[in-house]
């Protein structure tokens, strides 16, 4: 039976087990094999799709960002996306927490917003007197970053090549819904390691793998989509992960974000009692820190420790 066990590329033990195969829809009814650690209960996707795999996904616009972008002008796509947040914000408050938690923990200013989408985390940083440089690669997506933000994201790869070019120069990385789509075989934790300065800080947003809802869905958990995610963290897997590469954990949270336009386009008049018992759902779920999305905050770890 133990054949069967390999090593967890969360916390390393030989508890990593064969859960199920999930079939994407997304990429034309691909087969990828789900692995769960009884450990740690993080999971992932075993083996990982390869590097030209993903970078064809990616290209062929099938990214669900892209979505929200269809023919018309850029200034009334950045008008629909900022209605909807100010109907039901989610990334705005976000970015307001964790922009207020990062001024807590540092007054260092140098921040590297990963994978920037939009640009609503840039834009609070910005607004908190942070020095932001933003990466983003898909071309229309940052078209709507610049709209919102005044200046480019750039149009740069998150590799080695720009660690080199960039080594230990900042004091804030932040990558938020990022972390799950890289495969770890490329060493994403090792690269934020390199461009972070000694005590710097790393901010990490990611779906949580074993939130309440994350149980209730078991092998249909909502976030369970490669290839465009690939790592599902538990709050135990993605702290062992950055103590591996030389991180301490400074705080850790769940929250929950619900998208209330879905909710009203697919229940219409019963949407304000189904908002309601989600809402309670919710509370309850972040009380017992079982929301949603893991919020975490890693120190890259200074010498002397
Ligand atoms: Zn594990």
């Amino acid at each position: 039976m133990s054949e069967n066990l390999i090593s967890c590329t969360y916390c390393n033990l030989k508890t990593l087990k064969f859960w199920f195969n999930h079939t994407s829809v997304n990429s034309s009814n691909k087969i990828f094999p789900i692995f769960k650690c009884s450990s740690c209960k993080g999971a992932i996707v075993n083996p990982t799709p390869s590097n030209d795999f993903l970078e064809k996904f990616y290209k062929s616009d099938q990214n669900s960002m892209e979505q929200n972008i269809t023919n018309q002008t850029d200034e009334d796509t950045l008008q629909f996306i900022l209605n909807q947040e100010k109907e039901f914000p989610n990334s705005t408050l976000d970015a307001k927490k964790i922009i207020n938690n990062i001024t807590n923990i540092t007054n260092k200013k140098i921040f590297l917003d990963v994978g920037a989408g939009y640009g609503f985390f840039s834009k609070e940083a910005k607004k908190a007197n942070f020095d932001v440089t933003a990466l983003e690669l898909n071309d229309n997506v940052r078209k709507i970053f610049k709209l919102l933000n005044g200046f480019e994201a750039l149009n740069k790869n998150f590799n080695e090549e720009f660690v080199e070019e960039n080594k230990e120069k900042f004091d804030i990385v932040l990558l938020s819904q990022v972390l799950e789509h890289i495969p770890i075989e490329f060493n994403p934790i090792k690269n934020i390691y390199n461009l972070l300065k000694t005590g710097g800080i790393c901010v990490i947003a990611v779906p949580h793998f074993g939130s309440t809802f994350s149980i209730l869905q078991g092998k249909k958990d909502m976030f369970i989509t490669p290839p465009e995610h690939l790592n599902f963290f538990s709050k135990k897997a993605l702290t062992l992960i950055f103590k591996k590469f030389g991180f301490k954990l400074l705080k850790i949270e769940t929250v929950s974000r619900i998208n209330k336009n879905k909710i009203k386009s697919k229940f219409k008049i019963f949407s304000p009692i189904i908002n309601f018992i989600l809402n309670l759902f919710i509370k309850f779920s972040d009380r017992i820190n079982k929301g949603m999305y893991i919020q975490a905050y890693f120190q890259k770890y200074k010498n002397d420790e």
